[in-house]
């Protein structure tokens, strides 16, 4: 397991700290509904970075806010309220709390990643068999279900079969869970699609309410949950462009930020022009997508 420096979720007066991952922070209100915050915290090479991207947290938040308004006549989502403490203004959500599944529901289009290596060994991906002959960035016959079992803090999620997720939640829950799954992708890849941007990849967390009902949770289709490749550089055989952090691994693995990645320190503290690079990315991506001003 990797070990990640995580800072102290800051205090909250009225709230309690409940779990911070590398990016969010959780917490409980009196009530017990829930505040999903966003640091402005980013990640690479499984480390939580030492230099913070200012408004990161508040462009994921309203894009994810964006997206659940896309979706609302797909699935019921868990926002009840935008209205938060003045310290967390405009990168927190207040959310209804659910029984979460413990499953990663992952929709793919493109292959690449761990389905890529999945495929590369096996010629499927979550016991779903592909055609041969795809290759880094190829787009697939028709979008897939790869569900991940959820790993602990640090570990990378495995990729699981759909008989072992129906083992775990039943059928008719896996059912659902898969079938929503590929309706949101579908909406999703089709409006990124129409801004130029491809929805290669994406995960989805779900949860049920006491009453049984399915509602979206966490955060969605983010560039911290999902893969956004500029369409017009697509070129399958290759690793695709990303939207947001090509920049900043490009600057980790070159000389300039002398860092000695097989040593397993952590990464060196980001220079401002890659600060300021990074950040304008994620402005973009939010700035196409959505077609408001951030
Ligand atoms: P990582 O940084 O790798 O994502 P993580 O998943 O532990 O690590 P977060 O994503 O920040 O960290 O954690 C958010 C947690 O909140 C997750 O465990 C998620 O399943 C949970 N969650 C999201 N929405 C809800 C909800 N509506 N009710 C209850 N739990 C929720
Ligand atoms: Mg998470």
């Amino acid at each position: 397991m990797a070990e990640l420096n995580i800072p102290e979720a800051p205090f909250i007066d009225g709230a309690t700290h409940l779990h911070s991952g590398k990016v969010r922070d959780l917490y409980e209100l009196p009530g017990g509904d829930l505040l999903m915050v966003a640091s402005d915290r980013i990640s690479a090479f499984d480390f939580v970075l030492e230099t913070p991207i200012p408004g990161k947290g508040e462009i994921l938040t309203r894009m994810s806010l964006w997206w659940f308004g896309q979706l609302a006549d797909l699935v019921p989502n868990h926002v009840l309220s935008t209205d938060v403490p003045d310290s967390v203004r405009g990168r927190a959500v207040v959310c209804e709390r659910l029984d979460m599944f413990p499953v990663e529901c992952v929709a793919r289009g493109y292959l690449t990643g761990s389905g890529l290596r999945e495929y590369d060994a096996s010629g499927e991906v979550c016991g779903i068999a592909l055609p041969s002959g795809l290759e880094d960035g190829s787009r697939l016959p028709t979008p897939i279900f790869t569900p991940a079992a959820k790993a602990a803090l640090g570990d990378h999620d495995e990729n699981v079969s759909f008989q072992a997720v129906a083992g775990t939640v039943g059928d008719a829950t896996a059912n659902r869970l898969r079938d929503l799954t590929l309706a949101v992708y579908g909406r999703a890849e089709a409006i990124a699609r129409e801004r130029g941007i491809i929805l290669a990849d994406t995960k989805f967390e779900f949860g049920a309410r006491a009453d049984g009902t399915i509602v979206l949770a966490d955060e969605v289709l983010t560039p911290d949950s999902s893969r956004f490749w500029p369409a017009d550089r697509w070129q399958p055989g290759r690793a695709q462009p990303s939207y947001d952090k090509d920049v900043l691994r490009n600057w980790l693995r070159s000389p300039a930020s002398g860092w000695d990645q097989p040593s397993g320190e952590p990464p060196p503290a980001l220079p401002d022009d890659i600060v300021e690079r990074t950040r304008a990315l994620y402005v973009q991506a939010f700035e196409l997508l959505t077609g408001e001003t951030f």
